[in-house]
């Protein structure tokens, strides 16, 4: 039951197309119902206030035939009366043929009763055919016409006879005097009502109450038999004589059916127990409201032609609209699924939907256009020109792709330009743009082959792609490329000599897919880089250290939070004497899968990426701890060595940083040397010297470390706030076998004495490298002769093995040490 509306709410909320049509179907249905009604409310109305008048002009027929009637039956009566015979008769007396004569003229005229009367009305004859009572029976019909006849000289009335509604007249005799009255009698005929009928459309019934009957009985009725009985039997007299009103239509309902009925008495004298009859005329009020049957067929096809043009109508208008909204849904489906390119459909209309599919139009053309600025910010690099990285990268992958179905090969070619953050801090990043910009320019004109692809990578990163090239005609490509370097760029009246690692990879030699394809031609050119000497193509050899920075910065921020880095320290002890000074503090990697990292694989990186501070950080926080720790176990007046990056130097930050960390420990600077490279402080020399005085001033001992590698002049380093130098263990370590390190060794040793600097030696692995450079007055050594970087605790038992086998007094520093061997 419940089902069915469930089913159409569903399929009307469904769609608005069958919302419309049911809508002004229903809406149709609603007006017609309502014209239906108000028709038939307007002919009920009409008929009930028409009615009482239809049936007032019904009861002036009526009476009007019963005059009529009376009439035609007076002058019957009157022709009797004059009739030669009949006159003769009466002067001659002769009863039978009086009788002989009423007799003939009643049954001419179909009259039942024909009598003659005296001048004092006493019956004198009664027709032949009269009753042997006819006198008895006559006499109160007489009675009633007497009076009547007394004032008008002749009588009529309707009344009841032998059972039957008769109409009565009384006519007088003369000859030429009065000699006696004619009185006929003729039944009512249901002509009566037929002809009533056919005048105004009424029914008639007739209906008598004999004499001494409380009750009526029809005698004659146009209605149905069914319908006159209930009308008449048994109703009280009264309550029928009381069907009368000339504004009020008075109902009755006979057999369902309601009638306006109304009463006419067609007695003269209706007193009660007398005889009367009366006449009712009646109309059927159902037929008179109902709406005629051609109204009714004519509304009922109006209704149905409508439905159908409504339902056509409606259809239409609803594809209309349902239509181009179902197109302007599936074109923002197309929209949402990234297809800008298919235009709007519905531009040309002109009404709402028009104007939604204009808007619709609009926002697809932004989108497009936002979308097309997006890409090429994504796709493209805005100074030279190129594809970026993300473009690239896309190009490489879809060469495989291709390269794949044709069986052919491709190659990566990456270069990084050398020294070019020099060029940028020391030329303006205005000329760096200029020269990428002339770089790009130079790649793509001389240096590739037609449909070859230059991109920027990023910084001063660029990349090639070679399609369906091996490696040796991509290395060909690569030293063309290192060719076009080799002209030095004018720019801007400056000449510039230009340098790049440059390095390559193919597939499916070296990568099976684009991402490890690019970073191999990557390790490859870094490899280059390093190496100097001309475009390298990848292999797996050179690989095995340098894939494993790629995930590091993430993998080093772990290792900070994680607890992984350890502190380990490398003594440095007085040549003099022996004793142990200080110590260098150098970081370890202990790394959950791949042991002990060597600083090497890390910190170069760390420098590049910048998170280097960091590590510097968290090295200084450590050796202030364990400063305080070795303290405690009687090691004191310990120096402790810090390297510094340039990132460091370059950090304005740094300075208060660390004394912050100072001042949170309780720890002197001057327990601390801050060791730097030469290239460092190079890199920016005047951010570099603002820094180093600041530090100098906090009280931190500082160190040139790694000396005699950069190009840097001891004039110059002398002008910054140093104290030692760390003479580089390269010469160190050769210095017994090579005169020439030994040389440098030495004048470094002196220079740097004249300058009053003292002087570090790192890279002691023997005793004969210790007492060589004892020989030459060096300050300090360090070495694995000595002892090898170490763990704190390990430090704590060296240094007390040490001290003992020197034949020290405790720790402290003692006088004349030997060295044992
Ligand atoms: P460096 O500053 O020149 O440190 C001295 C390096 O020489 C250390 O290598 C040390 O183990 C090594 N060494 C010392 N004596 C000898 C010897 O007799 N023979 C030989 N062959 N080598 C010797 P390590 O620990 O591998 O560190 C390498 C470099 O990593 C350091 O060079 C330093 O530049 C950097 N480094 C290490 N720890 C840190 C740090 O915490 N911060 C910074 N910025 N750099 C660090
Ligand atoms: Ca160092
Ligand atoms: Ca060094």
């Amino acid at each position: 039951m419940n089902r069915l509306p469930a089913a159409l709410s569903r399929m009307l909320n469904r769609s608005i197309g069958t919302r419309i049509v049911a809508l002004s179907l229903g809406l149709l249905l609603l007006v017609q119902v309502a014209s239906f009604s108000a028709i038939q409310s307007g002919l009920n109305h009409h008929a009930r206030t028409t009615l009482p008048e239809k049936l007032r002009v019904g009861e002036r027929v009526l009476q009007s035939l019963i005059e009529h009637q009376a009439q035609t039956l007076s002058d019957s009566a009157a022709l009797l009366a004059a009739d030669y015979g009949f006159r003769s008769a009466l002067a001659s007396n002769d009863a039978d043929t009086i009788a002989s004569v009423l007799d003939n003229h009643g049954a001419r005229i179909g009259a039942t009763t024909a009598a003659l009367l005296d001048p004092d009305f006493r019956l004198r004859s009664t027709a032949e055919s009269a009753g042997a009572n006819a006198a008895q029976e006559l006499a109160p019909l007489i009675e009633r016409l007497v009076r009547q006849a007394r004032v008008r000289g002749q009588a009529s009335d309707v009344t009841v006879v032998g059972g039957q509604a008769t109409q009565v007249v009384l006519v007088p005799v003369k000859a030429p005097v009065l000699v006696g009255w004619v009185l006929l009698g003729l039944p009512l005929s249901p002509q009566l009502a037929s002809e009533m009928q056919q005048l105004s459309a009424l029914h008639l019934s007739v209906l008598v109450r004999p004499a001494g009957s409380p009750t009526w009985q029809s005698r004659m009725s146009t209605l149905p038999a069914e319908a006159t009985r209930t009308l008449s039997d048994g109703a009280p007299s009264d309550a029928l004589a009381a069907l009368r009103s000339n504004e009020q239509l008075r109902e009755v309902m006979l057999q369902g059916e309601d009638f306006g009925v109304r009463a006419h008495w067609l007695s003269g004298e209706q007193h009660a127990g007398g005889a009367a009859v009366l006449g009712l005329v009646s109309i059927s009020v159902d037929e008179a409201v109902r709406t005629p049957a051609a109204l009714q067929l004519g509304l009922l096809l109006i209704t149905a032609l409508g439905v159908v043009v409504f339902a056509v109508g409606s259809v239409f208008t609803a594809r209309h609209v349902v239509t181009p909204l179902q197109s302007l849904a599936a074109a923002a489906e197309r929209l949402g699924e990234g297809d800008y390119a298919t235009p709007m459909g519905g531009l040309q209309r002109n009404d709402e939907i028009g104007e939604l599919a204009h808007a619709f139009e609009r926002m697809r053309v932004r989108v497009a256009e936002k979308q097309n600025e997006v890409l090429q910010l994504a796709y493209w690099d805005p100074l030279t020109g190129l594809p970026n990285r993300a473009r690239f990268r896309d190009a490489v992958r879809q060469a495989i792709e291709a390269a794949r179905s044709t069986g052919s090969a491709l190659a990566v070619v990456m270069l990084d330009l050398d020294r070019f953050k020099h060029v940028n801090d020391v030329l303006g990043y205005r000329f760096g743009d200029l020269m990428l910009s002339r770089v790009a320019e130079r790649l793509k004109q001389h240096a590739v082959r037609n449909g070859d692809l230059v991109a920027r990578l990023g910084g001063d990163e660029f990349a090639v792609l070679l399609r369906g090239a091996d490696a040796a005609s991509a290395l060909t490509v690569a030293r063309r490329i290192a060719g076009s370097f080799d002209d030095a760029m004018a720019l801007d009246g400056q000449t510039v000599d230009m340098g790049a690692g440059i390095g390559l990879a193919c597939w499916p030699q070296h990568a099976d897919e684009v991402d490890n394809l690019l970073s191999r031609a990557e390790v490859a050119m870094y490899t280059a880089k390093r190496r100097s000497d001309g475009p390298l193509v990848y292999d797996s050899a050179i690989d095995a250290s340098s894939a494993q920075t790629l995930s590091l910065l993430t993998e080093l921020r772990h290792a900070v939070e994680h607890h992984e880095l350890r502190l380990y320290l490398q003594p440095k002890l007085a040549l003099a004497t022996g004793v142990v000074e200080g110590a260098e503090c150098l970081m370890r990697w202990q790394h959950p899968q791949r042991g002990m990292v060597p600083p090497m694989q890390f910190i170069p990186y760390a420098e590049q990426t910048g998170f280097i501070r960091v590590l510097t950080l968290w090295l200084f926080e450590e050796a202030a701890r364990q400063w305080l720790q070795l303290m405690a176990e009687g090691l004191d007046a310990l120096v402790l060595a810090i390297n510094l990056s340039t990132r460091d130097l370059m950090d304005t930050e740094l300075p208060a940083k660390f004394d912050a960390l100072l001042l949170r420990h309780q720890v002197p600077a001057e327990a601390f040397c801050l060791e730097i490279t030469e290239s460092a402080i190079m890199d920016d020399p005047q951010r570099a010297q603002a820094t180093l005085e600041r530090l100098a001033s906090m009280g931190f001992k500082l160190s040139i470390d790694d000396f005699g590698t950069g190009y840097s002049s001891l004039a110059y380093l002398k002008r910054l706030p140093v104290d030692e130098l760390k003479i580089d263990k390269s010469f160190v370590m050769g210095m017994e076998r090579d005169a020439d390190d030994a040389k440098i060794v030495r004048s470094t040793i002196d220079l740097a004495h004249n300058l009053g600097l003292r002087v570090v030696a790192e890279g002691v692995e023997n005793a004969a490298v210790w007492d060589m450079l004892r020989d030459l007055q060096c300050d300090t050594a360090q070495g694995f002769h000595m002892g090898k970087p170490m763990p704190v605790n390990e430090f704590c038992a060296w240094s007390l093995a040490w001290a003992t086998r020197q034949g020290l007094p405790g720790l402290t520093r003692g006088e004349q040490p030997t060295l044992l061997h």
